[in-house]
């Protein structure tokens, strides 16, 4: 028998749920089994980061709301309240909250009374998780009280080169797709998955799920040294 989980949610929960309910559990409940960090994975982190900063300069001049620490997100959130309430031309990080589900948004633009959302990937092609990561968005977004005109996904552009010795052109290294039919056709599977996830955390044990092939797509988990230790258990 173990503690309930407050529900609180965020994009990457959400994502790491509709994955695997186990892993959705133990990430909430026992955090210190995970696997280490791998140096490949903490590259694709960091590269992840730095193409969020340059597309960000594809909206030059925008206020930046990103917590200090996870500890700050209700200040994000109000800051983000703040800036929309004034119509600000460019918000990086907006954050938003609705039915306990926390998301940050990487450029949120306004234009004419309208908003724009822009969630930048590292990658040169949207897969399937880029598209819920998006939904995810644009429902909590929404739920918010922000009504998007439209909701497009900045990734990189396999075709263009890096030059060595001179700044990239962002307007060549970048592409963007609007997503938004897709994000609104998905909204009753994310509807769906925060229910399934909200009540994975309120159920007292570990849900009793045995390794496959989930456990690398779309992410590898990084719960496969405490679910490969413990494989017997499902068993009994
Ligand atoms: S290793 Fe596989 S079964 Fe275990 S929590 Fe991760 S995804 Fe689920």
């Amino acid at each position: 028998m173990f503690l309930k989980q407050k529900v609180n949610l965020s994009k990457s929960t959400l994502i790491r749920s509709i994955q695997c309910q186990k892993s959705l559990y133990l990430y909430k409940n026992f955090f210190h089994l995970r696997d280490k960090i791998s140096k490949a994975q903490q590259a694709r982190f960091d590269r992840g980061h730095d193409i969020g900063s340059l597309a960000q300069q594809l909206f030059p001049g925008g206020k930046d709301v990103s917590p200090k620490s996870p500890r700050h997100y209700q200040q994000s959130i109000l800051a983000t309240e703040y800036l929309v309430s004034q119509q600000y031309p460019v918000i990086y990080e907006a954050a938003f909250k609705a039915d306990d589900v926390l998301v940050l948004l990487d450029i949120l633009v306004c234009k004419d009374g309208k908003w724009y959302a822009y969630e930048v990937k590292s990658s040169k092609k949207i897969s399937e998780t880029y598209l819920q990561d998006a939904a995810i968005q644009y429902r909590v977004i929404t739920q918010s009280g922000v009504n998007l005109e439209d909701f497009s996904i900045i990734y990189v552009n396999a075709a263009y080169e890096m030059p060595e010795e001179e700044a990239a052109d962002l307007h060549q290294l970048f592409l963007e797709t609007s997503v938004l039919e897709t994000v609104r056709a998905k909204q009753s599977f994310i509807e769906e998955a925060i229910h399934t996830a909200k009540a994975t955390l309120y159920s007292d044990s570990i849900p009793k799920i045995s390794m496959g092939e989930h456990c690398d797509r779309p992410y590898t988990c990084d719960f496969k040294g405490y679910c490969l230790r413990h494989s017997d258990e499902l068993d009994h």
